[in-house]
């Protein structure tokens, strides 16, 4: 016979819990408001928009959709005169609708000449992304690069310089390999590679804060593709610098591959501390909404337990027990309600997003599993009486039967967000 009680003498297993690198910190501001990447703000979702900037109310509408989701920074692309003049546009349209979320401006190439040339455009953006292997080659790079630090700090924007490797500087890239065949024993040609990334990054910021920008203003990004490539860069760029993180793998791909990757990269890495705010990158599936990458970015958050953003439903596989479809379709139209409910309910019941609803298929994990949410219904597996037991708060609260299980959970669900997350407005409607 094994004595278990000895087991208990062994130290406890601690509970996992993402370190923190502290980076310094960056005000993102439009109007009156503020929003705060690095430093201790919680990491920061963003997106960007693929409409046509020149199209405003086209993408005035994309930006509402993507801030309701749940990005809490939007950037657009500015890459011509026609779009430069469109964006002090976009940005009314989304005060006149309401839309509280700051844009940022994409420029690649002729950024300083757009921010210089339309001062309205430099004014409405609340802040500059800007390429460092985009700006200009030979001694064009460093006057050009200096325009668009220039038009920052007179406006008052942080910037992100945001190095992508299939944008990488190649005069600076072509330097160290130089350097690198004079080596005794060369570096093989990816950490070459990843050399050029994070020097051309921290080498800009430097450059600028000689220009006089406030280091605090300072984002970076180092953007690959590949999974290991992308956390062996962020590893080391974090270890160099305390600037603010910008975190995404870039050109991610389509559907489950894409998420995989960027759930799988920025995962590892936000667990370590590394990153201040995220983007995923994906490609959306013909028809799908562009919003999807921010449902995405804001579970790898919510997964990591490093912020909440929506109610979450814990749902079972189904398995043989299961005969029919009715707990597949009810999980759905849940979660896919919790979500449509959020941009009203943030407002109206703050804590609601803390909410666990669980919906199960048979009673082997069903009850158990619903008792640890704080609604949860059983559903009737093979050979079950046809009863669905709801648990709310750890109790059973009552037994639905019939056929209209699901509307009727629904509704029950709608009551306890009201009852529990309602304050003043829960009293008034008493
Ligand atoms: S709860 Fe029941 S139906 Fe769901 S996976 Fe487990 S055994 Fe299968």
């Amino acid at each position: 016979m094994t004595d278990s009680s000895s087991n208990l003498g062994c130290l406890p297993i601690e509970a996992a819990a993402p370190k923190a690198r502290r980076s310094r910190q960056a005000s993102v501001t439009w109007g009156p408001r503020t929003v705060t990447i690095g430093g201790d703000a919680p990491v920061r979702v963003q997106s960007m928009t693929n409409t046509d900037t020149v199209d405003a109310i086209g993408t005035a509408i994309q930006v509402k959709e993507l801030a309701l989701a749940g990005s809490e920074l939007v950037r657009i692309t500015v890459n011509t005169p026609e779009a430069a003049a469109q964006v002090p546009y976009i940005r009314e349209q989304l005060d006149r609708m309401g839309v509280d979320v700051p844009l940022v401006g994409d420029f690649h190439y002729n950024g300083h000449r757009l921010l210089t040339e339309f001062p309205a455009c430099a004014e409405a953006l609340s802040k500059y992304r800007i390429n460092p292997g985009n700006v200009g080659k030979g001694d064009k790079r460093d006057r050009q690069f200096g325009q668009m630090i220039d038009a920052a700090m007179r406006w008052n924007k942080p910037v992100r310089i945001g190095v992508n490797w299939g944008s990488l500087d190649q005069e600076l890239l072509a330097s160290l390999m130089d350097t690198n065949s004079r080596r005794a024993e060369p570096w093989d040609a990816k950490q070459v590679m990843y050399e050029a990334l994070i020097t051309s990054a921290i080498e800009s910021a430097r450059l600028a804060e000689s220009m006089g920008m406030d280091g605090n203003q300072i984002i970076l990004s180092c953007k690959v593709s590949g999974v290991q490539d992308l956390i062996s860069v962020y590893r080391e760029l974090a270890k160099r610098c305390d600037y603010a993180l910008h975190l995404g793998l870039t050109e991610a791909g389509m559907g489950t591959k894409g998420t995989v990757a960027s759930a799988t990269a920025l995962s590892i890495l936000l667990q370590e501390g590394i990153g201040d705010t995220i983007r995923v990158s994906l490609t959306p599936q013909p028809g799908e909404s562009r919003t999807q990458e921010v449902v995405i970015a804001n579970e790898i958050l919510q997964a990591l337990g490093l912020r909440v953003f929506v109610p979450s439903v814990t749902a079972c596989p189904g398995c043989g027990r299961t005969t029919s479809t009715t707990f597949q379709e009810l999980a759905k139209q849940i979660d896919d309600y919790l979500r449509m409910q959020m941009p009203l309910w943030r407002t109206r019941y703050p804590g609601v997003e803390t909410m666990k609803v669980a919906v199960m298929g048979c009673i082997v994990n069903g009850p158990g599993e619903s008792k640890h949410a704080d609604i949860g219904i059983s559903l009737p597996g093979t050979g079950e009486a046809p009863a669905a037991p709801v648990f709310i708060d750890g109790e059973k609260a009552l037994t639905l039967r019939g056929d209209d299980i699901a509307r009727e959970f629904h509704k029950l669900v709608e009551n306890y967000v009201e009852k529990r997350f309602g304050g003043e407005h829960a009293a008034q409607a008493v």
